[in-house]
């Protein structure tokens, strides 16, 4: 498959918030993007599922605003109906409310409402895995898992960087030793999710999160515990989300589901409230970079450009993504030109 048309084709691997923030803005500038993902939906670990009458938030769960480039973004959003100020603060494991004046935000009918709104008008093909990346005769040509070979003009990578690596590495490019060194130091922590749909109200306290990391939460096992009806995304039914600690995830990786909902589910009865009607789980392997590289996203190479981005670079966290994700396509922009 080629480009077919004379204008530059930049072609960006993953559709989560960094993916398609470049691809936005590249649109803007004039370039023509294809995003491709491998998962059935765009937002990578901006994710919300449902099942029952319940919706929960099952990766990211808000997200908060520093850089006034991102705050100009989310403005927009807010003023889409995209996004709505969730609290200022969440309660802490004693129940105590821990409201700082800062605002958390999150996505109005779940986080992945913000991913699905910024793939709008974008060429984004998911339940595409690409399973080799290729330099050749002036292009990167991007192999798809049993598919066509997109040649591209430039290209993003915004996969775990493990994942970025392998990619290169199955076309045959040699990386620069230093960027390679880069992605490869980049570690991230594990984080296993237990989600319960809930027969009736369940314990949690306003405003519907409760924080067990940080002070002298030790975050273990549990990092975190939402309820997504009170928390606006869940009209139906009281749904929860426990995310377990990165130590816990880790040691019980392997185990059965039914052991680490158990152990959970143990950990946060006190908040569960009511009985248990369903129960899933969903394991991150990849769910937040634990030293974020300090550029905000890293060029591999300019002719033609290769770029990695996403929140192993810069800032961590959706802000830190969305923050690559612009840096990523300026760069792309300037060099293509
Ligand atoms: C459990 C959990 C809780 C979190 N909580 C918060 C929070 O409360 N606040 C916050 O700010 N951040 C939170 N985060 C982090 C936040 O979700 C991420 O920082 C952000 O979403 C990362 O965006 P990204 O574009 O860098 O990567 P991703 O969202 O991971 O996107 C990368 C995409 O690449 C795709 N991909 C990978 N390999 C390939 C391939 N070979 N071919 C095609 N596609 C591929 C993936 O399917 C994925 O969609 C959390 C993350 C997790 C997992």
């Amino acid at each position: 498959m080629q480009s077919g048309t004379t204008e530059k084709l930049c072609v960006i691997v993953g559709a989560g918030m960094s993916g398609l923030l470049a691809a936005r803005t590249l649109k803007q500038a004039g370039i023509r993007t294809i995003v491709f993902d491998e998962a059935r939906e765009v937002g990578g670990r901006m994710s919300t599922c449902r099942f029952g009458d319940g919706v929960f938030d099952d990766g990211a769960q808000f997200f908060t605003v520093r850089d006034t480039c991102f705050a100009a973004l989310v403005a927009a959003w807010q003023s889409e109906d995209v996004v709505a100020v969730w609290s200022h603060g969440f309660a802490k494991p004693d129940g105590s409310n821990n409201q700082d004046g800062h605002p958390r935000y999150r996505g109005i009918g779940g986080m992945a409402a913000i991913p699905t709104h910024l793939a709008r008008g974008l060429d984004v093909r998911t339940a595409v895995r690409v399973s080799a990346v290729q330099h050749s005769g002036g292009y990167w040509l991007v192999q798809m898992d049993d598919g066509p070979t997109v040649r591209a003009d430039a290209l993003l990578i915004t996969s775990p960087s493990e994942k970025s690596v392998a990619l290169v590495t199955a076309g045959g490019y040699p990386l620069p030793t230093l960027v390679r060194a880069a992605l490869e130091n980049i570690e991230y922590t594990r984080c296993i999710a237990v989600l319960a749909l809930l027969d009736g109200e369940s314990n949690v306290p306003e405003p519907g999160g409760v924080q067990y990391s940080g002070d002298n939460g030790a975050g273990e096992p549990v990092w975190w515990l939402a309820e997504n009806q009170r928390k606006g995304i869940s009209p139906q039914a009281s749904a929860i989300t426990i995310h377990a600690g990165p130590r816990f995830s880790l040691e019980n990786w392997d185990r059965t589901d039914d052991e680490v909902v158990t152990a959970l589910i143990g950990s946060v009865h006190l908040f569960v409230g009511s009985r248990v009607r369903e129960v899933r789980t969903r394991r991150w392997q990849y769910s937040q970079p634990v030293e974020p590289h300090s550029e905000p996203c890293l060029v591999a190479a300019e002719t033609p450009p290769l770029v990695f981005a996403g929140d192993a670079f810069g800032g961590a966290k959706i802000e830190g993504a969305a923050l690559s994700g612009l840096a990523a396509a300026e760069h792309i922009r300037r060099l293509l030109v």
